[in-house]
């Protein structure tokens, strides 16, 4: 087929493409984007990292990070059927922010001011992000964040006190909206009430679970029982999230397989809608 040939094929499948600026009109989804893989483990909670565990088991050096190929995935376009033009996420999708890296991890300070472009672009969206490295956030934010992005959403991990008391303190300073507290793997009681206190109405949700895999650490019931308590105080929501693979709940040791974490978590009835 000559090139003329075809361009008038191309042409005529576009003969009426849908105009990429109009109301999308297809569904929001939930969509993973891993910008960068790989990690360097900073604390206990980091122990059974599951991106080490998956990596190691394909003999991949986990904590090497990498630029992935999926990359730009916010702003790719389709080029072919009923939508050609538009994004390939539906405008109104949620992404799933480097859950196979830490979004502030130093290797990928290159990369970093790229993925807030397209954070920016896609302010039609909204964007969930969980780190372990709250302090080094202030030095890598994008120059007109100003108090915060409404669509973008940072969770900072407190997997025990220490971690609490490390992180809670640069964190809940930081100018970003929607503050959440994820305590998992939880390794220990987690006491918020400080920080409840003396940062009022800035943690709008914590979420609690235990840990998976093979050699999961055990959270106590009583922990997260707790835990649920503090929020109900301080009108945060609460969300218990899944059981972990070890639960001990009236001094039992329960053993839950993967399958059931977050059902059983659910059926627990924890889960608060904050005030
Ligand atoms: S910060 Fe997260 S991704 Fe990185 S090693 Fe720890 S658990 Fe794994």
């Amino acid at each position: 087929m000559k090139w003329d040939d075809v361009r008038t094929k191309y042409q005529q499948l576009n003969l009426f493409p849908p105009d990429p600026v109009s109301p999308d009109p297809r569904s929001p989804v939930t969509a993973t984007w891993n910008a960068w893989h790989g990690c360097t483990k900073v604390s206990p909670g980091c122990m059974h990292c599951y991106m080490y565990r998956r990596d190691e088991s394909v003999g991949k050096d986990p904590s090497v990070v990498n630029k992935t190929k999926s990359f730009s995935l916010p702003v790719s376009r389709l080029r072919t059927g009923a939508y050609t033009g538009r994004y390939k996420i539906p405008s109104g999708s949620h992404f799933h922010t480097c859950f196979s890296s830490d979004f502030f991890h130093a290797d990928a300070d290159r990369w970093r001011p790229a993925a807030w472009d397209m954070m920016r672009d896609r302010s039609d969206c909204t964007f969930f992000m969980i780190t372990k490295r709250p302090e080094r956030i202030s030095d890598h934010l994008p120059s007109d964040w100003n108090d915060g992005w409404d669509h973008v959403r940072i969770a900072v991990t407190c997997e025990n006190q220490w971690a609490a008391d490390l992180r809670l303190p640069i964190y809940l300073n930081l100018p970003i909206r929607h503050k959440s507290v994820m305590v998992e793997p939880m390794l220990t009681a987690v006491d918020l009430r400080p920080y409840f206190r003396n940062y009022p109405g800035q943690i709008r949700l914590v979420s609690a679970g235990g840990e998976s895999g093979p050699d999961a650490r055990p959270c106590l019931y009583e922990w997260v029982v707790d835990l649920q308590r503090q929020c109900s105080e301080y009108g945060a929501a609460f969300s218990y999230h899944q059981t972990g693979a070890r639960l001990i709940k009236d001094g039992k040791t329960y053993n839950i397989p993967r399958r059931y974490q977050h059902d059983q978590a659910h059926k627990a009835g924890l889960d608060i809608s904050g005030g």
